[in-house]
């Protein structure tokens, strides 16, 4: 789950990291109140409140240039902000079709000497956490790993042992960080693995991390994501969920613990089990279609949740086709044929249907399949139903 820069903030001065102090609205009538808790001297920064990075070099499909602002007067801030609110922001990471902009976050704008970039992330090869940080913040992490691998240091963490003074200590010098500058990002990385930790965060990014003129840390952007799996122990972070930033078919499926992913492709499938969903996903693509979708509807499916997701998959118009493939384990292939016949009669399927079935009762969900009446094209491999499926398409269209 992702939350927002400004929720974030909000959390990291909780663990006293310094960040500048802000005010977050959505809605144009809180622009004036929101611009008057700053001194009339003071420079502001007006900042998208979207789940995607690279808004400060986006651009509004208004026209409008930027989705971070630093303004001068609060003039500027107040017709940055008119600009923005409400309006659709395209940056590198949000594809074509952009993010509306809901919320926007008033800050202060901190004197910028340098920008570095940290980062925690959960390092899967190895199964630690692990401190990344650079002297090239404000950047393209990506770019600077393609580029100048050198100028990334990398300190894994044993999280029995947790962050060692020694490790934060290496992070400090690498940056190059000097007298009370180092004792502060000595303080901070601290207290960013604890949030990190105690939260059970998979990524807490902070880019950039700058000095100020006199030599204080500050985090200018806070990127937080928790893992789905832990959320269960953290109330308060749940109650951050914003569901204007997530897919509405992927709320949908979360409802009825199917695991969903939109995809930009035009073949639905509906698969038992994440690993044959994936491969089923790489044999379209072999075939030379596009998958529409990522769906594990579990090993247990139910009617209800058979149903659900055909619902799920019909709701995307981008979908011209259909693969069902089942592999009948503990779940017998005839309970599952009557489940998709059942959903496929309560729901009105009007693109091809290719349903692949193996496994335990595979002769008697085969004759079901058949004797059910149904527009559906059966399949005896996988191989054979992705090929059957991309052919029904690509003639279709
Ligand atoms: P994004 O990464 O989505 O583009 P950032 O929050 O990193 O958004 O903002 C982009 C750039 O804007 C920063 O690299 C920084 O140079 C500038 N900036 C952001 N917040 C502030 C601030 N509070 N004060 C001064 N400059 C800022
Ligand atoms: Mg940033």
């Amino acid at each position: 789950m992702n939350i927002h820069e400004y929720q974030a903030k909000e959390l990291f001065a909780s663990y006293g990291i310094p960040v500048p102090k802000g005010y977050a609205i959505n809605d144009r009538n809180g622009i004036e109140s929101a611009l008057a808790k700053f001194g009339d001297n003071e420079a502001i920064v007006v900042k998208s409140q979207i789940h995607a990075g690279g808004r400060g070099k986006g651009t509004f499909t208004t026209g409008y240039k930027g989705g971070v602002k630093v303004c001068k007067t609060k003039e500027d801030a107040k017709a940055a902000a008119e600009a923005m609110l409400g309006n659709i922001l395209v940056t590198h990471q949000t594809g074509a079709a952009g993010r509306k902009v809901n919320t926007l976050y008033f800050t202060e704008a901190s004197k910028i000497q340098k920008e570095y970039y940290l980062a925690i992330v959960m390092d899967r090869s190895s199964s630690k956490p692990v401190i990344i940080a650079s002297t090239e913040g404000g950047v393209d992490i990506e770019t600077v790993a393609e580029h100048t691998p050198e100028k990334l240091v990398k300190v894994f963490i044993n999280p029995s042992l947790g962050i060692r003074p020694h490790q934060a200590r290496q992070v400090a010098f690498a940056l190059g960080f000097k007298g009370d500058t180092q004792k502060q990002c000595i303080k901070l990385l601290t207290s960013l693995y604890k949030f990190f930790w105690e939260n059970d965060c998979s990524q807490v990014e902070i880019n950039p991390l700058i000095t100020t003129p006199e030599g204080n840390l500050v985090a200018l952007d806070a990127k937080v994501n928790f893992d789905d799996n832990a959320l269960y122990r953290h109330e308060k972070i749940v109650a951050l969920r914003d569901f204007n930033e997530e897919d509405s078919k992927e709320i949908e499926a979360s409802k009825f613990s199917l695991s969903y992913i939109a995809l930009d492709g035009n073949i639905a499938c509906m698969v038992n089990g994440a690993g044959l969903a994936m491969s089923t996903m790489d044999i379209i693509k072999q075939h030379g279609g596009e998958p529409a979708n990522f769906l594990d509807v579990g090993g247990g499916a139910t009617e209800a949740q058979v149903t659900a997701a055909f619902n799920i998959i019909l709701s995307d118009k981008n979908v011209k086709g259909i693969l069902v493939n089942i592999f009948g384990g503990i779940m017998k292939c005839d309970i599952i044929a009557n489940g998709v016949i059942a959903a496929a009669r309560n729901v009105k399927i009007s693109v091809p249907l290719v349903v692949r079935l193996e496994g335990t009762n595979v002769k008697e969900g085969k004759e079901l399949l058949s004797g059910s009446g149904l527009p559906l094209v059966t399949a005896d491999s996988l191989d054979d139903a992705a090929s059957k499926i991309v052919k029904l398409v690509k003639s279709a269209a």
